[in-house]
């Protein structure tokens, strides 16, 4: 792969991901202002984080366009928790939807306060039974035609993907000392573009 994975870098989780992504001979750069997307990019994290907080950077640092453009056009995207809120079409608690570029309706905080942050095992797709770590997680309600569910834990779906994009409501980059299936996974994707 010339091109690097481009990882949202303005808020959130995103040096875990960059980590995850180095160990496996991966080059990545930080996306921190509209000049960053001006290089070629094999693919792109959103991290988790701060949604609005993220959805309000984007917009302020006139990154959103461009950004969307690329994951319209095809770039292959990995989107964790806050970043899966930045793809969905449709939000039920909330009225504001940012890049809007994925047929789900995702809940935000959706497991309540008590629940908000457990881990737990569950089967990704093909990959098997992978950790997964829920931190103040969303959980995706409805999907739209083309959107295929990779996961569910106690009935909620939990990943799902349509065409490029991939988006998960747990963190895989909290948990590469025990596996880093999902960021083999996204590689696959980026590299087959
Ligand atoms: N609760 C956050 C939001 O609504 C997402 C949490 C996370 O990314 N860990 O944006």
């Amino acid at each position: 792969m010339t091109a690097k994975i481009g990882v949202l870098a303005v808020q959130g989780a995103f040096i875990e991901h960059i980590q995850a992504l180095t160990s496996l001979g991966v080059e990545c750069v930080e996306l921190r202002q509209a000049a960053d997307l001006e290089q070629p990019l094999a693919g792109l994290v959103l991290p988790g984080g701060e949604s609005t907080v993220q959805g309000k950077l984007l917009r302020d640092l006139d990154m959103y366009t461009a950004l969307r453009d690329k994951i319209v056009a095809g770039l292959p995207v990995l989107a964790t928790c806050a970043g899966m809120i930045l793809l969905a079409e449709k939000l039920s608690n909330d009225d504001k939807v940012h890049f809007a570029t994925m047929p789900i309706t995702v809940r935000r905080n959706a497991y309540g306060r008590q629940l908000g942050s457990f881990r737990t095992y569950a089967s990704f797709g093909a990959l098997g039974e992978i950790p997964m770590t829920f931190i103040r997680a969303p959980y995706i309600e409805a999907v739209g035609e083309g959107v295929q569910v990779l996961s569910e834990v106690d009935d909620k779906i939990v990943a799902a993907q349509y065409g490029k994009q991939l988006a998960l409501a747990f963190h895989p980059e909290l948990d590469t000392a025990e596996s880093t299936a999902v960021h083999e996974y996204f590689l696959r994707m980026c590299r087959n573009k």
